[in-house]
C-alpha cells in the first residue's frame, strides 16, 4: 500500500531508480502466504538489502523463532550452526550423562549436526555452564573467584566440569590443552559422545533444550517487521510520520531504544474464544493497538514464543486501526480481530 511518489520509510531515500525490489512484510524465510503475501514498494533497495542480510536470516536461523521454523519443517538453504542460540541436550533418560551438552542443528534439515568434543565448566557467578570447543580452549583461564578451586592432593575442589569427546584420543587432547594453559584437569574417564542413530524416519533426534538471548539484532528485526506492518496495513503515509521515527531509526541503524519485553503469557483471547485460540496457536500473529495513548504491538511466531512490545508512549492511532493478523505458511493472511475487542483482550491480559 504505497503511493506513486517513491520514498523509503526507513531512510527517506526518494530516487525512483532505487526501488527495484520489493520488501516482504513478514520475512520470506518465514513462509509464503498465498497470493496475498504482503509486500511493500516503499523500502529502498539499500534498506531492503541491509535487512535481508542483517536481520531476516538472523531471525530465521539464530533465534527461537528460527528453531520453531525447523519444527514446522521450514528449512533454510544454509547448514551453518547457530552461533546465537544455546542448544543443549535436555536432561532426559535418552540423553543420560550427556545432558547439558552443547549441540547445533542443521538449518537445511532441522537435524542434529555431528556432536563435537567439548569442555564444560560451571561459572559460579552466573550459575551457568560454559562450553568450550578445542579451538576455544587455547587461551582459556579459569579464575578462582569465578570457577572455584581445582581439587588437589586427594581433596575435592569446587570446580564443576566435564569433557565430552567422541574418542579417548580427543578427550586426552582436550586435557593436554587445559594442562598447557595451567588448568589442572584430572584425566579421569571420558564421556564418549552418544552415536547419532537414525529413527524410523531416518532422522537424528535427541531431546533438546534451547535458550536464546534476545540481542539488539533480534529486536531490530522485530522493529522492522512492525514498521513494515504499519506501512502495509495503515499506509505508507502513516509509516513516515515522526511518531514512528524511533522505530525506523532503531530498525535501520540500531539507534535509540524500543521498549521491549518477552511476555510470560501469550496475548490470548479468553477461553470462550477457543477456536481463535487454536488458530492463533498455529501462526504468526502481529498486532498493533492503541490503548489509552499507548501503542502496543505484539508479534507471535508459530505459537511458541510471544513477543510483546510497548512501542511508543503518547502516540495515537485511531481505534479503527486496531487489528491483528495471522500469517501461516502456505495460507492466505487472515485478519483476526479489529477494534475494541482487541483492546478488551489486552486489558484482560494486563489486568487493567
Ligand atoms: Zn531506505
Amino acid at each position: 500500500m504505497c503511493t506513486q511518489t517513491k520514498i523509503c520509510i526507513y531512510c527517506g531515500q526518494n530516487d525512483p531508480t532505487k526501488f527495484k525490489g520489493v520488501e516482504h512484510v513478514v520475512p520470506q524465510a518465514f513462509g509464503t502466504f498465498g497470493s496475498e503475501t504482503p509486500t511493500l514498494d516503499c523500502v529502498c533497495d539499500d534498506c531492503n538489502g541491509y535487512f535481508g542480510k542483517k536481520h531476516d536470516l538472523y531471525l530465521a536461523r539464530e533465534t527461537v523463532e528460527g528453531v520453531v521454523r525447523y519444527k514446522k519443517g521450514i528449512f533454510s538453504s544454509a547448514a551453518r550452526p547457530q552461533k546465537h542460540l544455546h542448544i543443549t541436550l535436555e536432561n532426559t533418560p535418552e540423553n543420560g550423562q550427556f545432558a547439558g551438552m552443547k549441540v547445533a542443528i542443521d538449518g537445511t534439515t532441522g537435524e542434529l549436526l555431528e556432536l563435537k568434543a567439548q569442555f564444560q565448566v560451571l561459572n559460579h557467578k552466573t550459575g551457568k555452564k560454559e562450553t568450550y570447543f578445542k579451538h576455544d580452549l587455547v587461551n582459556l583461564q579459569l579464575p578462582e573467584d569465578v570457577y572455584g578451586r581445582p581439587g588437589s592432593n586427594g581433596v575435592k575442589g569446587t570446580w564443576v566440569c566435564n569433557i565430552f569427546a567422541p574418542s579417548k584420543a580427543e578427550h586426552d587432547e582436550i586435557v593436554d590443552i587445559l594442562h598447557a594453559n595451567g588448568i589442572a584437569f584430572g584425566s579421569g574417564e571420558p564421556f564418549l559422545l552418544p552415536k547419532l542413530i537414525p529413527d524410523d524416519d531416518g532422522k537424528h533426534t535427541l531431546p533438546l533444550s534451547i535458550e536464546a538471548e534476545i540481542g539488539i539484532e533480534h529486536r531490530q528485526a522485530h522493529a522492522k517487521i512492525f514498521l513494515n506492518f504499519i506501512a502495509k496495513y495503515l499506509g505508507r503515509d502513516e509509516a513516515i510520520k515522526a511518531d514512528w521515527d524511533f522505530l525506523r531509526h532503531y530498525a535501520r541503524f540500531g539507534k535509540g531504544a524500543i521498549k521491549y519485553r518477552v511476555a510470560e503469557h501469550p496475548l490470548l483471547p479468553p477461553a470462550k474464544d477457543e477456536e481463535l485460540r487454536r488458530l492463533i496457536g498455529e501462526g504468526i500473529v502481529i498486532q498493533i493497538q492503541n490503548m489509552g495513548g499507548h501503542v502496543v504491538g505484539a508479534i507471535r511466531f508459530y505459537g511458541n514464543q510471544t513477543y510483546q512490545y510497548i512501542l511508543h508512549e503518547n502516540a495515537s492511532i485511531p481505534d479503527e486501526h486496531e487489528f491483528g493478523f495471522m500469517f501461516t505458511d502456505g495460507k492466505e493472511p487472515a485478519m483476526l480481530i479489529t477494534g475494541k475487542n482487541l483492546s478488551r483482550w489486552i486489558k484482560q491480559y494486563r489486568g487493567d
